[in-house]
């Protein structure tokens, strides 16, 4: 869709999706929306002043966006099995900054994943504002790429945490949460306090929803975090689902794990956020529309099945895969140990192609690696797009290509060398990627 304004911002816009379809996205936390979740977002409903909730708003003329809300917190319950949604958070950060703040007073205990094991910026890294208020205890990974789940235990009754947190961006096993649910139970006996169970999916929430991946809400879990926008397929934004007893947000309630859900209300709005932005809460609403319909659970079920087959492909073109592969739509390629060259480097070499990832640190990686020894990649975008085996075999054949380029050059800069093979390869990715359209891209 053309814009009718002249304005320069719209040049780039068509640029934005060229790119997007001339390019094979490769970028776990990444995926395309639908039209329709497009055409919410871009609505008349960003004009809106709506703080508060529905049937409870500061400012009037509210009438549609609380059917909207309200619709979207129905739908979002019903995809997780959750007695509660909020559907405010503007993105995943905010959601976790919501539950520490609704649960945790400064200097409190919270257990989470380290993050160079696999976890995220927000579960305690100390660049974040959280890191400065509350206290973050990290745990770590066994060899083989699983939680260490006696680590976990073990810190959890030294330090008896507040709050107990699953969640990470780079982890390619399924948790164990009825075992860490155990954890939590024995520490609450033990320190006589209640131990709030936090699971951040931000990740994995499509794969939830679509039936192939356990639901921590149906595993002892309080509350469940996620973003919309990664495999949920909706807007970039956020979202919060608990179990518990619903309150009226605007009044104040005890401090207990049966009142999580108004606890959370009130942590969300006043407490850290002010107006909704019901555009986008309109366009999760669209979206958990269409992940409550069968065809997603295929979409979910072809993401993982995607991943599986894109580890093998690799593994057999020599690449060494943190985990030895995947049960989700992660996939973590240890390029150091595989070819000698740092994840920057084949970053940089894969764009080059057309070929969108990240370098990631690998937990041997020890914390803040200038150089990360690895590359992230996932399928929810390419599924969405509709590529399935073939392709996937395809794709590590390029990586392999690259690779062996990377191998022959001393840094960035070397790569110029190559700039010939590195355009034919360019084309190739082009000429794939254009089969199969983006949805809302098209000119
Ligand atoms: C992506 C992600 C977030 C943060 O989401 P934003 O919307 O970028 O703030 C939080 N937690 C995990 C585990 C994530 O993967």
């Amino acid at each position: 869709m053309k814009s009718k304004t002249n304005d320069v911002v719209f040049e780039w816009i068509e640029k934005e999706k060229q790119r997007q379809s001339e390019g094979l996205e490769l970028i776990p936390s990444e995926t395309y929306v639908s039209e329709a979740v497009l055409e919410a977002a871009g609505s008349v409903l960003t004009n809106k002043y709506s703080e508060g909730y529905p049937g409870k708003r500061y400012y009037g003329g509210n009438e549609n966006v609380d059917q909207i809300e309200n619709l979207a917190i129905e739908r979002a319950k019903k995809l997780f099995n959750a007695d509660h949604a909020n559907v405010q958070p503007h993105s995943g950060a905010n959601a976790n900054e919501a539950v520490y703040f609704a649960w945790c007073k400064p200097g409190d205990t919270i257990l989470a994943m380290a993050l160079p094991a696999g976890g995220h910026l927000t579960h305690g890294s100390p660049v974040t504002r959280s890191a400065k208020i509350y206290n973050f205890v990290g745990y770590g990974v066994t060899e083989d790429g699983d939680i260490d789940y006696d680590e976990l235990e073990r810190l959890a009754k030294e330090y008896q945490p507040q709050l107990i947190l699953v969640g990470y961006s780079a982890f390619m096993k399924v948790p164990d949460f009825d075992r860490v649910k155990k954890v939590a139970d024995e520490v609450a006996k033990e320190s006589g306090h209640e131990v709030l169970l936090m699971a951040d999916m931000a990740h994995v929430a499509g794969l939830i929803a679509g039936g192939v991946h356990p639901n921590p809400l149906d595993h002892g879990f309080n509350v469940m975090t996620t973003t919309t926008h990664k495999t949920l397929r909706g807007p970039r934004g956020g979202l919060i689902l608990s179990k518990g007893t619903v309150g009226n947000p605007l009044k104040k309630v005890d401090k207990t794990l049966e009142n999580i859900p108004t606890l959370i209300d009130r942590a969300v709005f006043p407490g850290t956020q002010g107006g909704p932005l019901e555009h986008i809460i309109a366009a999760k609403a669209v979206a958990f529309g269409e992940d409550l319909q069968p065809e997603f659970k295929d979409y979910a079920a072809q993401i993982i099945e995607n991943a599986k087959i894109l580890a093998e492909a690799l593994k057999a073109e020599g690449f060494i895969l943190q985990g030895d592969g995947t049960e989700n739509h992660l996939i973590l390629v240890n390029v150091k140990d595989s070819f000698g060259f740092d994840g920057k480097i084949y970053e940089a070499a894969l764009d080059k192609i057309g070929l969108t990832l990240n370098a990631n640190a690998l937990p041997t990686d020890r914390g803040a690696a200038f150089r990360p020894s690895g590359v992230r990649l996932g399928t929810p975008a390419m599924t969405t797009r509709g590529l399935g085996k073939v392709e996937m075999k395809q794709i590590a054949k390029w990586m392999r290509q690259v690779a062996d380029i990377c191998q022959k050059v001393e840094n960035t800069a070397g790569l110029e060398e190559y700039a010939d093979e590195l355009a034919a390869l360019r084309a190739e990715v082009r000429e794939l990627a254009l089969k199969y359209p983006v949805p809302g891209a098209k000119a």
